[in-house]
């Protein structure tokens, strides 16, 4: 990355910072995991139809199976009457046959008798069960769901890069699959910076704070997909820091810091540790909330984990995530799914924002298209953020919009 390092440096688009991010991840490595594990991880393979599908003719009614020709006379008021000679249901691997004047009862799933050419679903019958009266006349494949008619032996049923959602577990499990090659999901540890940091249920001193980051953020992560745990309430001691993230490197693809780099002053512990290791670049990104940002990689040996140091301010922390770190996780898996959803929507009155800077403003989208700024635009102002649904996007040139303005909404999931 190259960017400014000190204070006052030019800022770096947010595109930018995203892309330098992308540009910098190593998608992990693959591994095979049974298939009741596979929920979230990203395809790194291609998964075939080991046999068609279905692998062999079956009913897709419950029924009679008929021969088609015997009941083209048949009507209500001239039923046809057919002999019952067997009756077949889903899981019968016996063999059964009808000839002319016979069917067989059969029900949905079941496999077709030989002899048979169509199904006579039960409501067009009198449901009778050593003979059976056919009210309608069918076409030959009536109710019939052939072998290979939902996909053929070998055909590609999902491709490499997919991720595993239920969709794409049924599709693998109908294919035979009982484990699939995955870029499993990432290991993601969050750590939260700060000596004002308490966690919550303990009582507050005046000067201190609950930790709420590092529950966001470890809960934002796993709704990217991510596995994640947190690691709260790391002191403001410049000497501490590394060793805590160092100790985290083993069980993480992703480490996230939140806290300790605002733009100068000494507490800026998180900053000044990795700053020495001259491995993760610090800037200043041309957005509100969100500015100062970190990213890079720590690691020993071999192992480099990519790390993102946020900003403390829990605001900034979301919408730094969600911009930067939800992407990153994607890339780890392969995959380029995670990008938000925006869309466009109607202010419902005027907003503000500083010129140069992209603004994120937490709002609430409704589902005419309106979308409307909260109060409390603070990047301290959790209140707001529980209530916000969207973000409003404010381009960097523009420092006030009139309501009715149509502007660009990152919905948030
Ligand atoms: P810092 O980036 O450490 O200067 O922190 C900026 C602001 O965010 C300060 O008001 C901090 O108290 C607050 N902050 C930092 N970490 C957290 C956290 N984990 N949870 C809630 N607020 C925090
Ligand atoms: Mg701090």
């Amino acid at each position: 990355m190259t960017a400014a390092h000190g204070h006052d440096g030019p800022s770096t688009p947010v595109e930018q910072h995203q892309s330098d991010i992308l540009a910098a991840i190593t998608p992990l490595s693959p591994v095979s995991v049974a298939l009741a594990d596979a929920e979230g991880c990203v395809l790194a393979e291609d998964v075939t139809a080991a046999v068609s599908l279905p692998s062999f003719d079956n009913s897709g009614m419950d029924g009679y199976a008929v021969l088609s020709k015997d009941t083209i006379h048949s009507s209500e008021r001239a039923p046809t009457t057919l002999q019952v000679t067997s009756e077949i249901a889903a899981g019968d691997t016996g063999a059964h046959r009808i000839s002319p004047g016979t069917a067989s009862k059969i029900l949905t799933g079941a496999r077709m008798p030989d002899g048979a050419d169509a199904v006579v679903q039960v409501e067009w019958t009198d449901g009778g069960t050593d003979r059976v009266q056919v009210y309608r006349p069918v076409e030959p494949g009536n109710a019939v769901r052939y072998a290979g008619g939902d996909a053929t032996e070998g055909e590609t049923l999902l491709p490499a890069g997919v991720r595993m959602r239920p969709m794409q577990i049924a599709v693998a499990a109908s294919a035979g699959r009982q484990a699939v090659l995955v870029r499993p999901r990432p290991r993601v540890v969050v750590l939260s910076t700060g000596n004002e940091l308490t966690e919550p249920g303990t009582p507050l001193v005046p000067g201190q704070i609950w930790d709420s980051n590092s529950y966001m953020l470890a809960a934002a992560a796993r709704e990217a997909g991510a596995v994640a745990s947190r690691h709260s309430g790391v002191p403001d001691d410049p000497s501490g820091v590394l060793p805590v993230l160092e100790e985290q490197l083993d069980a993480a693809d992703l480490l996230i810091t939140t806290g300790g780099v605002s733009m100068g002053g000494e507490h800026d512990v998180v900053k000044a540790a990795l700053q020495r290791l001259g491995t993760v670049t610090f800037r200043k990104v041309a957005m509100q909330p969100g500015m100062p940002q970190g990213f890079g990689t720590i690691g020993v040996g071999e192992k480099r984990v990519p790390i993102f140091t946020l900003p403390g301010n829990p605001v900034s922390a979301y919408v730094s995530f969600q911009l930067f770190v939800r992407p990153a996780i994607a890339a780890l898996q392969g995959a380029d799914d995670l990008a938000l959803r925006s869309e466009r929507a109607t202010l419902t009155g005027p907003v503000r924002s500083p010129g140069g800077r992209r603004s994120y403003l937490r709002a609430v989208l409704d589902g005419d298209g309106a979308v409307t700024a909260l109060s409390g635009q603070g990047s301290h102002q959790i209140a707001a953020l529980g209530r916000a649904n969207a973000l409003v996007v404010v381009p960097e040139a523009d420092t006030q919009l009139p309501a009715g303005t149509t502007v660009e909404v990152v919905v948030l999931p």
